[in-house]
């Protein structure tokens, strides 16, 4: 299939993709969204026979052509289980960018990925305008985590969703955290602080920080970084906005030998700048060259840091407690990490492992994904917390504040007591 069309500039970089799928429907036996609506435009197969139908013609960029590309997790599980290995996600992001460039952005999307989202101080007003929001009106329950029935409807359609946090992590620290005088300064790394810990989780990133200073870590948390830009480039198809965003980070992190980070989705998004967002050699070099100092937390814990045993003490919540491991779709099958954590988790005193069924099965979060789709986001978080009450673990623990929202969210509904936490609180 030759691609010339410029309208067709994104999904022509994926013909090898796209023209690999040799429609064997393999896919359809494991992709999540499938086995929830039993629909071929559910699926890689369908998707991809869907942007070929564009590409010769027989459909355009209409808004049902729109909908059917977005109702995909980008779990990449029907990659990992193709017989051809085709990269449908590849495929299904590009031509999300393609129809972004061929009809723009609606309302208010354009506003939120053009202009907020890039605005990481504008945004944090917006969000602690919200936070005020959500003070003032909101029922209070206990715990971090609140329902919303009411309101952010939109947002939340009835969903249990975490509260903001009265202070974000930039104003709880500072730049530069240094290790304690007693202890020897190792390396020095820059600290990605996604949106979420910043805004909604910053306890989890001051543990992280402190963690890391108290074994020989001095920690950058550069103010000029931004959102990742995932939800913007590989979600909405935003390129263009998604490149500026690249931009400001690779600038704030350099200078830096490792960029560290507790997010998973956040992890394989600054890794992923190359693949999607470089339009000029430059900016692939930049790049490629700040994609290989992006480690995910326990990837930097095993494979850089190397701690002793003796680095690895329970948190006082984590001790003499069952834990089992949520493999976030991006860790996992996006970047292959998946021992690393299980090590983590194993080489802490006092904590004893218990595998998940089906632990890489996607939690189905997605990001806008399960706020368009909340009821089918739902159906396969069902199936999640079904995994992990099979387990009788008493804590779950993931590496993507995403994924924990979710987790949350589906073991309340399913009155599964099991608390959900990230990695790095089950260190002291
Ligand atoms: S994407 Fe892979 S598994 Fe699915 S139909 Fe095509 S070749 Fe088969
Ligand atoms: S990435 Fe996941 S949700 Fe999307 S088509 Fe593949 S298996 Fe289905």
């Amino acid at each position: 299939m030759a691609l010339t069309a410029d309208r067709f500039e994104q999904i022509k970089r994926f013909e090898k993709d796209l023209s690999q799928c040799m429609k064997c429907g393999f896919c359809t036996f494991w992709c999540p969204v499938y086995q929830e609506e039993r629909i071929e435009a559910s699926v890689a197969r369908g998707k991809n026979m869907m942007i070929r139908g564009l590409l010769a013609g027989e459909l355009d960029y209409t808004q049902e052509y729109a909908d059917r590309l977005n109702k995909c997790t980008l779990c990449m599980t029907c990659t990992a289980n193709c017989p051809a290995k085709a990269n449908i996600p590849n495929v299904i992001v590009a031509a999300r960018a393609d129809a972004v460039k061929a009809r723009g952005l609606n309302f208010p999307y354009n506003i939120v990925y053009r202009w907020l989202l890039p605005r990481r101080r504008l945004f944090g007003w917006v969000v602690r305008f919200a936070s005020w929001f959500q003070g003032v009106f909101m029922p209070k329950t206990e715990g971090t985590i609140r329902h919303l029935s009411m309101f952010l409807s939109a947002l939340g359609k009835g969903r249990n969703i975490p509260q903001i946090a009265p202070r974000f992590l930039r104003q709880m620290v500072p730049v530069v955290n240094v290790p304690p005088a007693s202890v020897k300064t190792r390396m020095r790394v820059g600290y990605f602080s996604g949106c979420m810990t910043d805004f909604v989780l910053p306890h989890l990133g001051k543990h992280i920080i402190d963690f890391l200073t108290r074994n020989g870590v001095e920690v950058v948390v550069p103010r000029e970084q931004g959102c990742c830009g995932a939800p913007v480039f590989l979600g909405a198809g935003d390129f263009e906005a998604g490149r500026k965003m690249a931009d400001a980070n690779v600038k704030a992190f350099e200078g830096l030998d490792y960029v560290i980070s507790d997010c998973a989705t956040c992890t394989s998004a600054l890794k992923d700048y190359a693949k999607f967002l470089a339009d000029t050699p430059q900016r692939k070099k930049a790049y490629e060259k700040f994609a290989k100092k992006v480690k995910d937390i326990s990837e930097f814990l095993i494979d850089v840091l190397d701690l002793p045993a003796s680095a690895y003490k329970p948190s006082a919540v984590a001790k003499g407690k069952k834990v089992s491991w949520h493999d976030p779709c991006h860790l996992s099958r996006h970047l292959g990490i998946t021992s690393q954590p299980r090590q983590v988790i194993k080489s802490i005193s006092g904590v004893e492992y218990v595998e998940m069924p089906n632990a890489d099965r996607c939690c189905g979060m997605a990001g806008a994904f399960s706020m368009h789709y909340y009821d089918l986001s739902k159906e396969i978080g069902d199936k999640k917390a079904a995994s992990i009450k099979s387990t009788g673990a008493d804590i779950v623990v993931s590496s993507c504040p995403g994924c924990e929202i979710q987790l949350i969210d589906s073991l309340l509904r399913n009155k599964v007591p099991v608390k959900v936490m990230h990695i790095m609180e089950l260190l002291e």
